[in-house]
């Protein structure tokens, strides 16, 4: 019998087209709720804080793939470095390159995507668009690859806002896509995440709406 927690991750799961890849974002919430989901067949979950995902990843089933999707401080990259499957926020050269570096360490290539400012808010941060596009240029780091961008829309209930905003980050990510074999575009949250689809995206970090809403946020 299925638990409410796993009947709304697969209603969820249930909205969400097969190209698309559901992040199931779990911060805040304990092991025991992330492995209900995982016990109704997601793999991929988001977390936001190193700390929190050094406690929990061992504590789960080895198959989980982690994603980091929050601002990742360089002192912190060593300790997600051997096990992390894809990093969403990357908002500087300087933490690529800790990135590439303690993936050597680790004798890995780890996947990122460059975090896009494209909100009109300033709690919500990134890369511009003309910084992105000089690491695109820049020659490439062997131990990362870059896989596509992330974006947060400003949290507004004016929708045409927030379809302007990811109508940018898909217009940049489509101009880059071919040349640099992007693959993946992630934008939309629970509140966003049909108009995210709508507008292009290919990867949604959904949180509260599988999870609730945690009591820290
Ligand atoms: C928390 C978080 C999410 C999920 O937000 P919900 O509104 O709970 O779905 C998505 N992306 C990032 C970067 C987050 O920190």
């Amino acid at each position: 019998m299925s638990s409410s927690l796993q009947d709304k991750y697969l209603s969820v799961r249930k909205s969400i087209p097969a190209h698309v890849t559901l992040v199931a974002v779990s911060k805040f919430h304990p092991v025991e709720a992330i492995k209900e989901v995982y016990d109704a067949g997601q793999r991929v979950f988001g977390e936001n804080r190193v700390q929190e995902l050094m406690q929990k990843q061992p504590l789960l089933p080895a198959d989980m793939q982690w994603h980091v999707i929050g601002t990742l401080q360089t002192n912190k990259v060593k300790y997600i470095a051997p096990f992390v499957s894809l990093i969403h926020s990357v908002d500087s050269p300087k933490l690529l390159t800790e990135i590439d570096k303690q993936a050597k360490k680790c004798n890995r290539v780890i996947d990122c995507l460059l975090e896009i400012f494209i909100a009109k808010e300033e709690t919500k941060h990134g890369l511009s668009f003309e910084e992105a596009e000089a690491i695109f240029n820049s020659p490439p780091l062997p131990n990362v690859c870059i896989k596509g961008v992330m974006g947060m829309a400003t949290n507004t209930s004016n929708e045409q806002q927030v379809r302007e905003e990811f109508k940018s980050l898909a217009t940049f990510y489509n101009k880059h896509k071919s040349a640099h074999n992007l693959l993946y575009m992630s934008m939309g949250m629970s509140s966003d995440y049909q108009l995210a689809i709508e507008e292009g995206s290919n990867v949604v970090r959904i949180g509260s709406s599988i999870f609730g809403i945690s009591p820290r946020k």
